[in-house]
């Protein structure tokens, strides 16, 4: 069996249309919804992961700031920072980019956003909500991965679920959002035991650990839908030609470039499963789509007229 490929980038391309035309509503009403990215130094990987934000909200014709403070600043300059955003009216959405540096007390400056504003679903009131089943913001990789499997029509009622990993941003409102569309779901971590067994009677598996290739392919039921969200750099010779010994053109793409990317399923559960994310490609796009809708989502909830929420994608129906 060849796994189904659930694309993430299409899937990306679909939303992005329809928040395109909600986006024309709004321009309609006099609202340009706009986004504030706050990056915290000069971390390299945080910085592309800022600079592609910044980048969909231009391909979408959101407005949006780049707010760069020195590693140095404190967390009452930061608190300072956040308060001004919140009171900034043209802003709807306020992300602060993770990991913020060692000084600064990143629970407290999460907690500081305005829950109306807190387009990362990071803040316990937006977590409370989710908890609760009540309509707000949902973290945006989890709700991605919820918004591929609706999309492509994945039965979650009565499905036996796995997540493997139970962070606060990606594992625990993963498992939440499979609990609400009523599926049963386990969630494993580093103290589970006979890890392999649990994921074998998975329907589900979605993998969050951050250890390239770790879910082996016969741990996955054969026809089961995977989510793989890992997105691990390999960059070790022994390790690559390990985990893409079957793929040929990936392995001379990674000699080409002495590394590659590879998430925390190993590439060959493509043969045992019916569906499956790929990396890339697959849960990444997703994941600044989510914001993109979150930040749409709460431009619309704050000024707005009719205070709907228009774009139906898993996250906006909640
Ligand atoms: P994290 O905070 O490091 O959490 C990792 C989780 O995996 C923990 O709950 C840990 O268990 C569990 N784990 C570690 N080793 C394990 C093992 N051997 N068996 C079972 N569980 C194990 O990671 P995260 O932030 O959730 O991210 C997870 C992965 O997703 C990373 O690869 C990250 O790069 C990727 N990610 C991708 C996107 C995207 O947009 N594609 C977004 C976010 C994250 P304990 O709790 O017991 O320690």
């Amino acid at each position: 069996m060849t796994a189904r490929i659930l694309d993430g980038t299409k899937i990306r391309d679909q939303v992005f249309v329809e928040l395109k035309a909600e986006i024309a509503r709004l321009a309609a009403e006099g609202i340009r919804p706009g986004l504030a990215a706050v990056l915290v130094g000069e971390n390299p990987a945080s910085q592309l992961y800022v600079k592609s934000k910044i980048a969909a909200c231009g391909q979408l014709g959101l407005a949006s700031w780049m707010h760069t403070p020195p590693a140095s600043i404190t967390t009452d300059e930061m608190l300072g920072l956040v308060r001004d955003l919140n009171n900034d009216d043209a802003v709807d959405g306020i992300l602060i980019q993770l990991p913020l540096t060692k000084q600064v007390d990143a629970k407290r400056v999460l907690e500081a956003v305005a829950p109306a504003k807190d387009v990362d679903g990071f803040h316990p009131v937006s977590l409370g909500h989710l908890v609760s089943g009540r309509p707000g913001f949902v973290a945006c990789t989890p709700a991605g991965c919820m918004e591929i499997l609706r999309r492509n029509e994945i039965r979650l009622e009565g499905a036996n679920a796995v997540v493997l990993g139970r962070s606060d941003i990606v594992g625990k409102p993963m498992a939440l959002l499979l609990m609400h569309a009523n599926a049963t779901v386990t969630i494993c971590h580093s103290k589970t035991r006979d890890l392999p067994d649990v994921v074998r009677r998975a329907d589900i598996v979605v993998a969050a650990i951050g250890k390239p290739g770790f879910v082996q392919a016969d741990w996955i039921r054969p026809g089961a839908a995977v989510i793989d969200v890992g997105t691990n750099k390999v960059t070790d010779a022994h390790d690559a030609e390990s985990l893409l010994r079957n793929f040929p053109a990936r392995l001379q793409k990674f000699r080409e470039k002495g590394a590659a990317l590879v998430g925390d399923v190993h590439p060959d559960a493509v043969n045992t499963a019916g569906a499956l994310t790929p990396v890339p490609g697959g849960v990444g796009p997703m994941t600044i789509t989510m914001l993109m809708s979150n930040t749409v989502k709460a431009a619309r909830r704050r000024r707005g007229k009719a205070r709907i929420d228009t774009v139906q994608t898993t996250a906006g129906a909640r």
